[in-house]
């Protein structure tokens, strides 16, 4: 993870021991930076973590995952380690009246969490770690899945997240959260129990069920919208050891590996997970790979069932018998851990049939047509996805039988985010006859708030507008 390293004026901050609240009175709008913007402000808060743009590590401190927004130039990286730091850089840059971009992984696909003219308020090296009381775990936001999940494995406790080790569980969890145990255990907003969030106005909540019931409902997938969460109870599932298969499929069965998957899948036990990732490299012909999570000693049985439903024989098939540390380390082996340019995107289908199988896979190939890698990836948003109803969290789909995500990824050098971006306006247009919107953590920018949470957006809207009425959080839908 990387860190902004301490300033020279990090470490005399250290010795001022002022009152916090006296403290940031005291802090007059433009402080001796040498910045326009008063970012030196935030050296009054003792103890954290800045970097602004006349620091040597500027440029690292800003950087998040989808490169394409490295020219993004926040006043000021503040990383603080307590939730007390947390509220004053709130104050300071509502007396700034600077905005307030909220970091975790880093990964939005839209560079949400940074913004030109903002603070950044990078939460990674927040106390508290990763605790383990039982059948709940408690996180700090900034950490990210991979240690989450490896801390769980270790007490036999698991979270249905995502499968990249690096993105955040802050972002991901706020905006949903799907993955392979989706099926069994929910999203991984489903599981939360109860989250702080520290609020524009400074004010600390504890937001659960029972307590300030909206701004708890915001916090499973309203992506962030509302205030600054530092801190997040589970609810854990036990671990499973599972047999992973992999399937690769030829253009001409890739069609029926999408229907037949997604519908092997949703006739199956909740314990079963099948995704199809669709790709070309833009030279040879489109493929189809079909993985499959099932429990232990069912990955042969799944595979043959699979294969008779597409009815084509897979180019090359594998499986393997894997505990829960050896499927961290698969996913990590084959997920990208650095930063680089991509544009993504996604459609929530109602059905996944013939048809559209069919246009998801013309999508690829029409982009494989203009020489150009791409992919586009089905999960199923099936089993414990529907327990929950639609207007029970912000994430409105719950009644949809899946997510494909539209991937250009990395975006080549000699390559265009507009020429992508053009491409994910045809991929929409090809499924428009089926797709309900998109699903936020896979977002889109310039987007209206409702193709992302649906008829969930106007309540999302007005808790927004309680807790942040200037608007101090940086959120794309919501301005
Ligand atoms: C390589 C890769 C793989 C992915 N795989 C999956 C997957 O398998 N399943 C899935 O569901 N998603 C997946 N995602 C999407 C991912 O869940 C979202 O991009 C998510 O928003 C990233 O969270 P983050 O904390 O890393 O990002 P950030 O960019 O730090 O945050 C994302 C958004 O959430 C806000 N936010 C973050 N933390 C807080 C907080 N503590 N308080 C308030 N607001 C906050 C930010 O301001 C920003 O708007 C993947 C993304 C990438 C790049």
């Amino acid at each position: 993870m990387d860190r902004p390293k301490p300033t020279r004026r990090a470490v005399l901050r250290g010795l001022a021991a002022a009152g916090l609240l006296d403290a940031l009175r005291a802090v007059p709008a433009r402080a001796d930076t040498g910045s326009a913007s008063g970012a030196g402000s935030f050296a009054a808060i003792t103890g954290v973590g800045l970097t602004t743009r006349i620091d040597p590590g500027y440029a690292a401190a800003k950087q998040v995952f989808n490169s394409r927004f490295d020219d993004a130039t926040p006043v000021a990286v503040v990383a603080p380690t307590t939730v007390q730091q947390v509220a004053a850089t709130l104050g300071v840059a509502g007396e700034l009246g600077v905005r307030v971009a909220v970091r975790c992984g880093g990964h939005s696909y839209v560079g949400a969490s940074t913004a030109s003219g903002a603070v950044v308020l990078d939460l990674r090296r927040l106390a508290g770690g990763i605790v383990v009381n039982g059948e709940t775990v408690t996180v700090t936001p900034g950490s990210a899945l991979g240690p989450v999940q490896r801390r769980l494995a270790q007490s036999g406790r698991s979270l249905p997240v995502g499968m990249c080790p690096t993105v955040g569980i802050g972002g991901s969890t706020l905006g949903g959260g799907i993955g392979i145990d989706s099926r069994t255990d929910g999203l991984t907003c489903d599981r939360l129990r109860s989250a702080d969030v520290v609020l524009p106005s400074g004010t600390v909540l504890t937001a659960s069920e029972t307590e300030n019931p909206d701004l708890f409902w915001a916090c499973r997938g309203g992506a962030g919208s509302v205030g600054v969460v530092v801190s997040m109870t589970f609810e854990t599932s036990t671990v499973r050891d599972r047999d992973v298969v992999a399937m690769t499929f030829d253009d001409s069965a890739a069609a029926a590996a999408i229907a037949s998957t997604v519908a092997w899948t949703a006739a199956g036990p909740r314990e079963s997970w099948g995704t199809v990732t669709v790709a070309t490299d833009g030279v040879d012909e489109v493929g189809a790979t079909v993985l499959l999570i099932v429990p232990r000693g069912e990955g042969a049985t799944a595979a043959t069932e699979v294969t008779t439903r597409i009815a084509a024989s897979p180019r090359a098939s594998q499986t393997v018998g894997l505990d829960q540390t050896g499927i961290l380390d698969l996913f990590a082996r084959y997920s990208s851990q650095t930063p680089h340019p991509f544009v993504g995107g996604s459609d929530v289908l109602r059905t996944i049939d013939d048809e559209v199988s069919v246009a998801v896979i013309e999508a690829v190939r029409a982009r494989r047509a203009q020489g150009r890698a791409t992919s586009a990836i089905v999960d199923p948003l099936d089993g414990a996805v529907t327990d929950v109803a639609a207007p029970a969290t912000v994430f409105p789909w719950r009644t949809h039988a899946a997510v494909v995500q539209w991937i250009v990824d990395p975006l080549a050098a000699d390559d265009s985010a507009a020429a992508a971006c053009a491409w994910l306006s045809d991929c929409h247009d090809r499924v428009r006859a089926e797709s309900d919107g998109g699903y936020v953590n896979y977002t889109e920018a310039g987007t209206p708030p409702e193709r992302w949470f649906a008829d969930n957006t106007a309540r999302l809207a007005d808790i927004r507008r309680r807790h942040d009425p200037d608007g101090r959080i940086v959120s794309p839908w919501f301005g």
